[in-house]
């Protein structure tokens, strides 16, 4: 797997919003891959808000969205992203097949993945899950660690990239000798760059751990399939 490499980096960011165009921008740049989580049913304009500082969170409308990921994977976030815990299994099922059917038809690609919208899950929606055909289901829980994940369907990430030590685990990551493979997995959503006003410091840790021999760079789905 991981074309012979020991080490692979992935990156999850959710929701479908404008920020993802300067944050793609960036992805390709350093020739980095990221697995976009979208929810199909309010994939519209229409649902902005403003966020902290200011900062709108606003869903881009579908027009261009191909285009905009082209090279990334597309992956479920439910149809509305409700909290999947608190509805009825019929409900859920829906929530993720639906969204799982629209995307597909939308980008014209196979989807085999998803993040939970707030995280939240339990036993019923994993098994709902699986029902629906996906392989993995992304929660928000941190690791700081690089195991490779035991359950897909609690898929945790290394952290999200507001954490304190991104850079310290990016070393940690990049000098390590890794005899068995290793995964350095970030997630978060591209409103939070505006929010904090901080591209500068993505764009410093995507320099760090881009362009390396030894590491993969994957999608999610190129990752964690060779696990499904
Ligand atoms: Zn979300």
């Amino acid at each position: 797997m991981w074309n012979n490499k020991k080490k692979a980096f992935t990156l999850s960011y959710d929701d479908g919003i404008s920020q993802d165009i300067r944050f793609v921008e960036l992805l390709n740049r350093y020739g980095l891959k990221c697995t976009f989580n979208l929810n199909s049913g309010i994939q519209t304009g229409a649902s902005s808000r403003v966020g902290q500082n200011n900062t709108p969170i606003h869903r881009m409308n579908y027009a261009g969205l191909k285009e905009l990921y082209a090279g990334h994977e597309i992956a479920v976030h439910t149809l509305t992203h409700p909290d999947l815990t608190k509805l009825d299994e019929e409900t859920i099922y829906n929530e993720l097949t639906a969204d799982k059917t629209n995307l597909e038809s939308f980008f014209g690609t196979k989807v085999t993945g998803m993040a939970y919208p707030y995280g939240t899950h339990n036993e019923t929606v994993r098994a709902l899950i699986k029902k629906a055909g996906l392989h993995y289901a992304r929660t928000v829980h941190s690791t700081n660690a690089f195991d490779l994940p035991t359950d897909l369907l609690q898929l945790p990430a290394t952290c999200h990239h507001r954490a304190e030590n991104l850079m310290d685990l990016a070393k940690q990551f990049v000098e390590s000798s890794a005899d068995a493979p290793q995964l350095f997995y970030v997630w978060g959503h591209s409103y939070e760059f505006d929010v904090d006003n901080n591209w500068d410091m993505i764009e410093e840790f995507f320099k760090y751990i881009s362009g390396r021999d030894d590491i993969f760079y994957g999608t999610n789905y190129d990752v964690l399939s060779p696990l499904f």
